[in-house]
């Protein structure tokens, strides 16, 4: 099929479906200027994984955190959604998507007006202090990073302040996972958009939709180990191709 083909049969899918989801990966935020993990200029190249038992347990590994955390802050608090938030957000609105599944932190899909949104790994606007769970917006921590306090501590408690985020190695929030994985098995389309599919559990989402009948269009602009489980694939950018299948439905 060529990409025409593709688009016009996935708008089909789409339309015909009884129950459509997306599950969202990094990749749809890199044209909002926000990098993912694994592409070639990715955070992985630049920065060594802390893991949450690392943060929790060492000065150091939270001073490493906090510089990645840093470099990614000054991306993420100025970002706008995209075309692919954009038009994921308008599909929800036409009634074809009912929700979207995101693996992401930067808060795009909520700000391009998605409703129904999934956070399997949190939110990257809001801190809180682990010793007496008082919040911070991400704003109040930004500054201090940018005053140059490297390990940050909460003023009252002198307890460790973390991003409401899911570290590599914490456990993911159950009531999510829960939810994203019921979504998954009775949907009877996904469509899969940026993501490498290589962070579990997140990654094993489409696969339940798989295992259970339902279709999946895949749009990444690489390749995954995942791929064959696709009706349709698209490895081209997220913004381009969810446009042109919106722009089809519309029309
Ligand atoms: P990943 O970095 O492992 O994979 C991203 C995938 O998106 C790659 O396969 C890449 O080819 C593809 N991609 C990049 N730009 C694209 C585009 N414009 N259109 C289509 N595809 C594109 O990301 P992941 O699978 O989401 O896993 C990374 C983890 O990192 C997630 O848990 C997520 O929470 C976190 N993360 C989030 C953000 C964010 O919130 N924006 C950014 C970086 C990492």
């Amino acid at each position: 099929m060529n990409y025409q083909e593709k688009i016009k049969k996935s708008a089909e899918l789409i339309k015909n479906s009884r129950f459509a989801i997306a599950f969202t990966g990094a990749g749809i935020s890199t044209e909002s200027g926000i990098p993912d993990f694994r592409s070639s200029d990715g955070i992985w190249k630049r920065f060594k994984i802390v893991t949450y038992q690392e943060f929790l347990t060492k000065k150091d590994a939270r001073e490493e955190f906090w510089r990645m955390k840093q470099e990614l802050l000054r991306e993420l608090l100025g970002a706008k959604p995209n075309k692919a938030h954009n038009a994921l957000a308008e599909l929800e609105q036409m009634g074809l998507i009912r929700y979207v599944i995101t693996q992401n932190i930067d808060g795009l899909h909520e700000q391009a007006g998605s409703k129904n949104i999934i956070l399997l790994h949190g939110s990257n606007h809001e801190a809180i202090c682990l010793g007496c769970d008082k919040t911070f917006p991400i704003s109040n921590i930004y500054a201090r990073l940018n005053e140059g306090e490297k390990d940050i501590l909460c003023y009252e408690c002198g307890g460790i302040i973390k991003p409401k985020v899911v570290f590599f190695g914490e456990p993911m929030p159950q009531k999510e996972l829960f939810l994203a994985s019921s979504l998954a098995s009775q949907c009877d389309l996904m469509l899969v958009i940026g993501s490498s599919l290589q962070v579990e559990p997140a990654a094993s989402i489409p696969r339940i939709t798989f295992k259970n009948g339902g279709k999946l269009i895949f749009v990444n602009k690489s390749e995954t180990d995942w791929d064959y489980m696709a009706e349709i694939i698209f490895h081209q950018s997220a913004g381009e191709v969810l446009m042109d299948i919106l722009n089809r439905l519309k029309n």
